[in-house]
């Protein structure tokens, strides 16, 4: 078995309502009985197939599928761990923690979502920093660490301003608000890489940056996702799967979503000869 990556895909081929294959973005062709997509389904069903190829109900339902992101992340590489004002090493029985989360209060959370409600970002996110270093020790230089914030809110829809006039303000909000419950964070910086939902929609060719691929909703879950009538993985297109996170149950690093996939696949194939 050969795995590529690096290869962007161009087109799904269809012929007579059947996948056959991929076409890449550098030319090359590849057949195949089975094609099985983990993108974004608007990436999967609207970039690479040719909409006379799917009903117009299937592609209105999927018109209606959220998909845009309010998460943020930022990656950091750092002299030191961060160092929590609230945290005592006695009560926890551990010197520090490698997984917190920063949402003081229930009001906390909901003010952050009050801001962007209205179109704003959160002037006080909620964060759950993570130092997997603390843990793994290969994944810094010795003595020092790796941090990821991940939190929100951070809509990808901005009334009235954008993403690049704003990105460095709010970057510099969530430092402070690690710097409020973590004093020296900011001063333990050696590098970083942020994110919001414009810069994850770029990076992973996800339609609205959401890091889950769509709302993980209750109108938007189970027999819903992505789509009423096509939430088992199949699609309206013979031989065509979807295997990712916009399939039950939804993001994360699981893998269930394509656990699943693979045993319809595998009772299809058994089912019927293939074409
Ligand atoms: C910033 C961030 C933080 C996260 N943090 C966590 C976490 O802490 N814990 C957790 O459990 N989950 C987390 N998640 C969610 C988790 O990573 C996803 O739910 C999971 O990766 C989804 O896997 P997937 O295979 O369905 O889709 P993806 O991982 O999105 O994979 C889809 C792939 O398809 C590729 N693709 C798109 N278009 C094409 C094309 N035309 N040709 C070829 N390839 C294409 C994309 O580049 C991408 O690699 C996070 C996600 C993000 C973005």
């Amino acid at each position: 078995m050969e795995i590529l990556t690096d290869s962007p895909v161009a087109e799904i081929r269809i012929a007579n309502g059947r996948a056959q294959g991929v076409a890449l973005e550098n030319g090359d062709e590849y057949s195949a009985r089975v094609v099985v997509s983990n993108a974004a389904p608007g990436i999967t069903f609207r970039d690479l197939i040719d909409a006379r190829h799917l009903p117009e109900t299937f592609l209105g339902e999927l018109g209606r599928f959220r998909s845009k992101g309010s998460a943020f992340k930022i990656n950091l590489a750092m002299e030191q761990p961060p160092r929590y004002r609230g945290f005592d090493p006695q009560v926890a029985g551990i010197e520090l923690p490698a997984y917190a989360h920063i949402g003081p209060t229930t009001a906390y959370l909901e003010r952050a979502f009050d801001e962007a409600k209205y179109g704003g970002y959160s002037s006080k996110p909620f964060i759950s920093p993570i130092t997997p270093s603390l843990i793994d020790d290969s994944l810094a230089p010795a003595g020092k660490h790796v941090v990821t914030l991940y939190g929100g809110v951070a809509p990808y829809d901005l009334e009235g301003t954008s993403w690049e006039a704003e990105k460095d303000r709010f970057v510099q909000i969530v430092l402070d608000t690690m710097e409020d419950f973590a004093p020296g964070f900011s001063d333990s910086i050696i590098a970083m890489d942020a994110m919001v939902p414009p810069d994850i929609e770029r990076i992973l060719n996800i339609p609205g940056g959401h890091e889950l691929h769509g709302d993980c909703a209750v109108d938007q879950l189970f027999m819903m996702r992505p789509v009423p009538g096509y939430a088992d993985y199949r699609s309206p297109i013979r031989n065509l799967y979807q295997c990712g996170a916009s399939t039950h149950p939804g993001g994360a690093v699981s893998c269930v979503p394509g656990h699943n996939a693979a045993r319809e696949i595998l009772s299809d194939w058994r089912s019927r000869k293939p074409d």
